[in-house]
C-alpha cells in the first residue's frame, strides 16, 4: 500500500487523533524500572479483588466452557439486576466493560455533524469515542473542581445528542447531589440523553448522593452506566452497564455488539452484587487509608483533591513523569495527570497500609 492511498483512505478525524497508549505489562515495568515489587496505584482497582463467592466461582471454571459462546446478552445478569433495581430487564444493556456500553450509547444516538458535551477534566473516554468516531465534544472546564450546571447547558445547541457527567467525578471526587442532578435533568427537559456515569456511586456513603438508576422512572432520557471494575473488583474480566427507559434502551440495543462479555466475567458479576460486606470492608480500607495520606500530605505540605471515589488527586511542585519515574524505581505505580489536563498532579488509588506509606516515602525522598 503506497502511503498516498493510506493518506486517502483515513478520515481526518483519525488523522489528526494520538493512539492512546496503555502501560506495560507489571513484569516489563518491573524490569525496566528494577523494582521487585509493583503498587498498582494508576487505575482505581479494588487491592481486596473480587468478593468471595466471585472469586470461589472463577476458581471452579470448568476449561471445557472456554469452548462455548457466552450468553450473548448477558440474560441472567439482566435478570439479577433487574431485580435488584426494579427495572424490565430489557431495560439494561451489559457490555466489555462500561467503556464498552460509552460506544454503544455514542453509535446510537450521532451522527455526522453532531455533537456531545462532558467537562474538560473528567473521565476522557466520552470525549475521546466521539471525537474518532467524527463527532464534536464541548468541553466545559469544571468548576471549583465540579461540573458546571450552567456551563454544560449553554453548550447545546440543535445538534447536541448527549451530554455527560460523571458522579462522582473521576478525578477529582466531587458530585452533585440528587437536587443538582434534578435540577439539571429539568432544564435538559427531555431534549437531549443525559448520561450519568456512575463507576464510583458504591464508594459514597453520603445521604444526599443520587441512585440515577432510580431517577430513570421520572427522566426517560436519562441513561446511567455502572460497572464491575472498581468496588466489585473485575476489572480484568471486563464487564460493565447501562440503564434507561425501555423506548432509549431499545434504540442503544441496535448498536450492540452480542458476545462481547465473556461466560467468566457473566457469572463472576452475578455473584459479586450480593455481598454488601464487602463493600463495607472495601470502604472501611479506603476511609481509613484516605484519613492516613490526608494526614501525611499536610504534613508534607503538598495539596490535594481528595472527595468521594478511591482515589485521590495530588499536585507536585515538580513533574508529574518525573515524579512517575522515581516512584516507579521505588515500585510504587501513580497516575500522572498532566495528560488529563492536571498539569503536575498524579491520581493515586487507595490502597491497604503498607503501599500507602512506600508511596508517602517516596515523595518525601523525591521533594
Ligand atoms: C474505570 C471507569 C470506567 C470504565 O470502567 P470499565 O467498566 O472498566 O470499562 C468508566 N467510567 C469511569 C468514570 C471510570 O473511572
Amino acid at each position: 500500500m503506497t502511503a498516498d492511498s493510506l493518506e486517502r483512505l483515513v478520515p481526518c478525524y483519525i488523522k489528526s487523533f494520538d493512539a492512546y497508549i496503555p502501560s506495560k505489562p507489571d513484569p516489563e515495568l518491573k524490569q525496566f524500572f528494577g523494582c521487585s515489587t509493583l503498587y498498582r496505584l494508576n487505575n482505581n482497582e479494588n487491592p481486596l479483588g473480587p468478593p468471595p463467592a466471585a472469586q470461589e466461582i472463577i476458581k471452579q471454571f470448568a476449561p471445557y466452557r472456554a469452548a462455548v459462546y457466552p450468553s450473548g446478552d448477558s440474560y441472567y445478569l439482566r435478570e439479577k439486576l433487574a431485580e435488584k433495581f426494579q427495572l424490565h430487564s430489557d431495560q439494561i444493556l451489559v457490555g466489555n466493560g462500561a467503556n464498552e456500553v460509552i460506544t454503544f450509547v455514542i453509535k446510537a444516538f450521532c451522527e455526522a455533524g453532531d455533537n456531545i458535551v462532558t467537562a474538560d477534566k473528567t473521565f476522557a473516554v466520552y470525549e475521546w469515542v466521539a471525537i474518532f468516531s467524527g463527532y464534536e465534544a464541548r468541553l466545559v472546564p469544571l468548576k471549583d473542581f465540579y461540573f458546571d450546571e450552567d456551563g454544560m447547558l449553554t453548550q447545546i445547541d440543535a445538534r447536541t445528542k448527549i451530554l455527560f457527567i460523571c458522579n462522582p467525578n473521576n478525578p477529582t471526587g466531587t458530585y452533585w447531589n440528587r437536587e443538582k442532578l434534578c435540577h439539571f435533568l429539568d432544564q435538559v427537559d427531555g431534549r437531549q440523553i443525559v448520561v450519568v456515569d456512575e463507576a464510583y456511586c458504591e464508594f459514597v456513603e453520603k445521604e444526599d448522593f443520587p441512585d440515577g438508576i432510580s431517577l430513570i422512572d421520572r427522566y426517560p432520557n436519562l441513561i446511567v452506566f455502572r460497572t464491575f471494575s472498581k468496588m466489585y473488583g473485575l476489572a480484568g474480566l471486563r464487564i460493565g452497564y447501562l440503564a434507561g427507559s425501555l423506548d432509549v434502551v431499545n434504540i442503544i440495543r441496535r448498536a450492540c455488539v452480542v458476545y462481547s462479555v465473556n461466560t467468566l466475567a457473566q457469572e463472576a458479576a452475578l455473584l459479586a452484587l450480593d455481598d454488601p460486606e464487602h463493600i463495607a470492608r472495601t470502604n472501611r480500607l479506603v476511609k481509613e487509608e484516605k484519613a492516613y495520606l490526608h494526614r501525611e500530605l499536610t504534613r508534607l505540605g503538598l495539596s490535594f483533591v481528595m472527595n468521594e471515589g478511591n482515589f485521590v488527586m495530588v499536585k507536585l511542585p515538580i513533574s508529574d513523569t518525573f515524579a512517575y519515574r522515581k516512584l516507579m524505581s521505588r515500585g510504587v505505580m501513580v497516575r500522572t495527570m498532566t495528560g488529563f489536563r492536571y498539569p503536575n498532579y498524579i491520581r493515586i488509588t487507595i490502597a491497604p497500609h503498607e503501599a500507602m506509606e512506600a508511596l508517602i516515602q517516596g515523595l518525601e525522598a523525591i521533594l
